[in-house]
């Protein structure tokens, strides 16, 4: 079980690319890898690849919205029909 192992989304800074499908199918990603990994669903361990020591990545970059993305995740994670249901990837 990997104590350090970062989840979150990773994707070039732009703006235009940030839609609402974008923000719904990475939270339930990153919902499926905190269960999986039984990982907390915050802002510690749920982080941009900019974030992650040792990368030289910029991603998502200042315009993701955390607050908004985080709020997804919860709500992904909560729901009973949400548990499961990413089963790939
Ligand atoms: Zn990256």
């Amino acid at each position: 079980m990997p104590s350090h192992r970062p989840v979150g989304p990773y994707f070039v800074d732009r703006p235009a690319y940030f839609t609402d499908a974008l923000y719904e199918s990475s939270a339930r990603l990153t919902a499926s890898v905190c269960d999986r990994y039984g990982i907390p669903k915050d802002r510690t361990r749920v982080i941009g690849h900019y974030e992650v020591p040792g990368s030289d990545h910029r991603d998502p970059g200042p315009h993701w919205e955390w607050s908004r993305y985080l709020r997804l995740v919860d709500r992904t994670w909560r729901e009973p029909d949400g548990r499961g249901a990413p089963a790939s990837g």
